[in-house]
Formats: structure tokens, sequence, C-alpha cells
């Protein structure tokens, strides 16, 4: 076989689709957030990003570069090992200790990034426990459909979001058989927010264990940083809280809350705790300093809050459509991969914008889309640049897009979506 030759064909076909990843070559600057300097075949120009999961500029805050530099200069580059053998370091240990607090749990632990601790966690929870049943939303993150999947537990998808689906679900099994309940509670798509306490509820009926991913809630819903299932007074009625510290927190790393018990068991079972290096210790300072910080400061959840909703007031003033949802996630749809990848690259050659096309796998065909992103750090006038911009894209009448818009708007979508292949085919 001709490996290479066949490495190029499927690349190939993600071409043809119009869902090839192009990175695009950023460097972020500390006190200019959210500007960084992208380097392109063009050379290298100051650009705006709007599609960050920093969502509140933790990144570059003072407090936490200064617990990083300390603990670099201290402890040194490296934790030299796995937890167990050698790596585990002071910082680790703190940090586990102010997660358990953060969600009013026993004990927290620690994984090298969020989808580590999903894959990880879930993974031993469902393959450790003889019989365990897993229930899992249908728009759960591949992280945790993965984790699931490499169990080789048995797992009924229920319907996103829906109890009377996933009461069904769990009322077909064995009422003895341990059951999992896998959720999330802000989905980073959509930027829905499931109900929470009402799953807990079928959940519990049942008996069964819920794990909530609040990866992309944690440290900016609840007055200290604890995501939704703090905010609304529900941690207790979690079995398992899993988060980032990566997203919110500015840093990098994963980790669990729960039981002591359940904790323990995660730390002496799951391979994918066990046998890799431990965070490096300015990692976990850093992210301690975020997480300390983020408890004692709504500033920024506030501000950035305040951010979105006056983004999505100028939106709807200038007509872009957006989806509607209660959270900090504002996605603007278009329908379309080639659509969506040229909304991007005119935003960013004409505009200086950044905001990477979102195409399937990650969201289904059919729904590509925008997904913006405000932090505190976004000015009003960066969020005038930014509707000014997609609103002359939208209206132009020369545009491919407004023309795409046209035939969606009447309800001609097959129209549409034929066109756009053909307009795009002349643009290759
Ligand atoms: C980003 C993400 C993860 C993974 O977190 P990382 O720390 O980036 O590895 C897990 N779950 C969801 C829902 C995510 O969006």
């Amino acid at each position: 076989m001709n490996y290479d030759a066949y490495f190029c064909q499927r690349l190939d076909e993600l071409r043809k689709e119009g869902r090839y990843r192009v990175f695009a070559d950023l460097e972020r600057k500390v006190g200019r957030f959210p500007r960084a300097t992208l380097r392109s075949a063009f050379g290298k120009k100051e650009v705006t990003v709007w599609c960050s999961n920093d969502y509140l500029g933790m990144g570059q805050h003072p407090v936490v570069l200064a617990a990083m530099h300390k603990a670099l200069d201290s402890c040194g580059a490296g934790a030299g090992g796995t937890r167990n053998i050698s790596g585990t370091n002071h910082y680790h240990v703190l940090l586990e200790r102010d997660l358990a607090d953060l969600h009013q749990k026993e004990a927290a632990l620690l994984f090298t990034s969020g989808y580590v601790s999903n894959w990880a966690a879930l993974g031993t929870l469902a393959s450790c426990i003889p019989g365990c049943v897993v229930f899992s939303d249908q728009l759960n993150h591949a992280s945790m459909i993965e984790g699931i999947r490499g169990s080789r537990a048995s797992v009924r998808i229920f319907a996103h979001n829906d109890l009377s689906d996933l009461a069904r679900k769990l009322a077909e099994v064995d009422a003895d058989a341990p059951k999992l309940v896998a959720f999330e509670s802000v989905y980073s798509m959509d930027g829905d927010i499931a109900p929470i306490a009402e799953l807990c509820d079928v959940a519990e009926a049942y008996g069964a264990m819920t794990y909530l991913d609040e990866v992309h809630a944690v440290g900016l819903y609840g007055s200290h940083g604890g995501g939704v299932a703090a905010q609304q007074g529900l941690s207790n009625r979690l079995t398992v809280i899993e988060g980032t510290l990566a997203k919110g927190f500015g840093v990098v790393g994963g980790y669990i809350a729960g039981s002591a018990a359940l904790c323990d068991f995660v730390r002496s079972y799951s391979s994918g705790f066990i046998f890799t290096t431990a965070l490096p210790p300015h990692v976990a300072a850093g992210a301690l300093a975020s997480v300390r910080y983020l408890k004692s400061s709504s500033t920024e959840r506030e501000a950035m809050h305040s951010r979105v909703a006056s983004l999505r007031n100028r939106l709807d003033d200038v007509g872009v459509p957006h989806l509607r949802n209660p959270s900090h996630i504002v996605p603007v749809m278009v329908g379309n991969s080639d659509l969506c990848r040229q909304i991007s690259d005119v935003l960013l050659n004409e505009y200086d914008i950044y905001i990477q096309p979102i195409n399937y796998p990650t969201v289904p065909r059919g729904t590509e889309r925008l997904r913006i992103t405000a932090s505190p750090f976004h000015s009003e006038a960066d969020i005038e640049h930014l509707t000014t911009a997609l609103a002359e894209i939208w209206s132009n009448p020369w545009s491919s897009i407004s023309r795409f818009a046209t035939f969606l708007a009447q309800g001609r979508v097959e129209r549409g979506q034929r066109f756009a292949a053909s307009a795009f085919q002349r643009l290759r």
C-alpha cells in the first residue's frame, strides 16, 4: 500500500467537503487580549480574536502569571513523574483541595486535560463497576463518548435534555443494575443549558449516579465560579462534577470532584490517571491562583455576561441571525460548510477579525456556524466593528453569502445549497 497516497486521498475528501481544518498561526499578547498577531502567507498582522475559550481572559491575569512565574522559578519545569511515582507536587494537593471546595465535594482529582478527565473517569467508572449501564446525552462531548466507548459498558443514548426519553430508557434496564447518567451543563455549540435538577430527579428515581461536565461553566457561573450546578444550589445532587482548568480558568488541565471514595477509586483504577506524568507544578500553581481569584471576584464574570448581552443586542440591531440561548455562547448560524469558511476568511482578510468556522463533525452537517465568544476585554468598539462587518457581509447584494441567505430565508433550502455548491466550485 502507498500509505501517503492514501492519507492524501482522505485529506482531499475533507477539502471537497469544505471541512479540511486550517489553523490560524496566532501569537497572543499579554495586556492586549483579545488581540493577537496572526502570521500567514500574506505576512503578519494584528487581529481581534472572537472565538477564544479563555472566556474571562484569565490566561493573561497578573495574579495567574505571577503564581506561574514564582512556581516555575522555585519548582522547575516539569513534575518529574506520574502522580504515583515522585510527580505529586504540593501545588497539586492544594489545587485538588480548592477544587473540591469549589464544588462542595469531599475530594477532587486532577488530570492533564478536561478531555482526559472525561475519558479516564467515565471509562473507569463504567468499566470497573460490573454490569454498569451508561445513559449518555445525545450531544455529549467527544471526550465523554470516547470514555464510555472505551469502557465497553452497555450504553443508551437519550435524546438531548429529554427527561422522558431518559426515564423511558432507565426503566428498560434491570432495576438492580448499576447506572450512570452523563450530561453537560452548558452545551458548547448551541449554548443551551441542561435541566440539571430534573435530570437528577429522574436519575435518582432509578438509583443512577450522575456525571456532569461543567467545562463551559466553571469560573463563569455561580457566585464563586462553581458552575451552573453551584449557581442553582445543586452541587450536592451530582455524583461527579467534571471541569477544565483551560477555559474559564485560562490555564490547562482537567479534574473531577466527588466523594472521597469515588475520587480515590478513580485515582487507584484509572489508567489515564496512573500512567501519565503529572501537570507541571507551575501549571497547577497558575490554575490554583485562577480558581482562588475567581472564587472571590465576580467582576470578570459580570463583565463577560454584559459584553455578551451587548453583542446579542447589536446583532439584533443589524439583523444578523443568532441562536437564542441562556448562556454566554453566541452561535451565528450559517448552515453550509463552504459558506461558513468563506465568511470566516472574509472576516479575517478584510476586517482583521478571527472567528474559526465550526463545521462537521463538531456540529451536525447543515448547522455549520460561527461560534462567537465575548470576553470582558472586548470593548464596545470591538463589538461595533464585529457587528458592522457581519452586517456588511450579510447584506452585500453581490456576495454569495447574502444570496445564499436569501434562498434560505425564502425557504428554498435546496436551491440555496445548490447555489452555494456551484458558487464555491467556481471559486476553487
Ligand atoms: C473542551 C471540552 C472538554 C475538554 O476540555 P480540555 O480541558 O480542553 O481538554 C470537555 N468537555 C467539553 C464539553 C468541552 O467543550
